[in-house]
């Protein structure tokens, strides 16, 4: 069978942030949405480009991978993810937009070790690929950004009916739902706008094990300028006391709430 094989642009070893444990989180590049605070523009076209690195040296950005160095990659430190609860995730970009032949097969053989898998997807993607994925995957850090579809596509580029619609595909499969909060501050870190993503979340009878709140950093901006692209970004990161506002009241409302991934 011929697989249509993704670019990757990043394997990282020893990832404390995507999901328990130390993990190996495999970055797939291409996204359908342009979140106007993107910290990976690098992640952001399906093909190949060119970014200067840190010494203003040309970099291409993006290889191919078979499914076997992959797999054995992400094998030699099992050692590491049995000892910390860990696994590999794949991230991006949008990992689920990719050729379901591929990363089916990519989560099937990491599985069939014993490694837990874990996506972290922002939802716009076909629901059959997340529904052939299911099987093999422990857990899915699932982004909704914005509750209200206008605020999503003037943020995105993209509205929110799929990502809707797909997080409730996943709860009623069964899947184990990480929800990943993305809070600008004035934009989306209101209480209303949370209280307003609960009542959505508790009259879909969504399941979530988690709450992650990430507040927005600033920590890819000088990427942009590096693949010569204009950096476009005007937020700012929320009051601690307002994430701990949130926090309390998304614990209130019965959530377990993580500050971070
Ligand atoms: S979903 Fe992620 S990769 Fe895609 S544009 Fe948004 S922040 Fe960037």
């Amino acid at each position: 069978m011929k697989l249509k094989t993704p670019y990757i642009f990043n394997i990282q070893k020893f990832s404390v942030h995507d999901g328990p444990g130390i993990r190996t989180t495999i970055f797939f590049k291409g996204c359908p949405i342009r979140c106007l605070w993107c910290h990976n523009p690098e992640s952001q076209k399906y093909t190949q480009e060119v970014m200067l690195n840190k010494d203003g040296v040309e970099e291409v950005v993006g290889q191919q991978y078979t499914i076997d160095k992959i797999v054995k990659k992400v094998q030699s430190d099992q050692i590491f993810y049995d000892q910390s609860g860990g696994g590999v995730t794949f991230s991006g970009g949008e990992v689920m937009t990719h050729s379901s032949e591929y990363i089916v097969e990519l989560a099937r053989r990491i599985k069939r070790l014993g490694i837990s898998i874990m996506v972290d997807t922002c939802g716009v993607a076909p629901q059959e690929n997340y529904e052939k994925i299911l099987p093999y995957v422990d857990g899915f850090l699932y982004d909704l950004k914005f509750i209200d579809s206008q605020l999503h596509e003037r943020y995105t580029l993209r509205d929110n009916v799929q990502v809707k619609e797909n997080l409730k595909f996943i709860s009623d499969k069964g899947g184990k739902i990480y929800l990943r909060l993305i809070l600008l501050k004035g934009i989306n870190d209101q209480l209303e706008t949370i209280e307003e993503t609960v009542s959505w979340l508790k009259e879909n009878k969504l399941i979530v094990s988690e709450i992650n709140l990430l507040p927005y950093h600033d920590f890819g901006k000088d990427k942009y300028d590096r693949l010569g692209r204009e950096c476009t970004q005007n937020f700012e990161k929320p009051d601690d006391a307002q994430l701990h506002i949130v926090e309390e009241y998304l614990e209130k409302e019965g959530y377990n709430v993580k500050i971070g991934g």
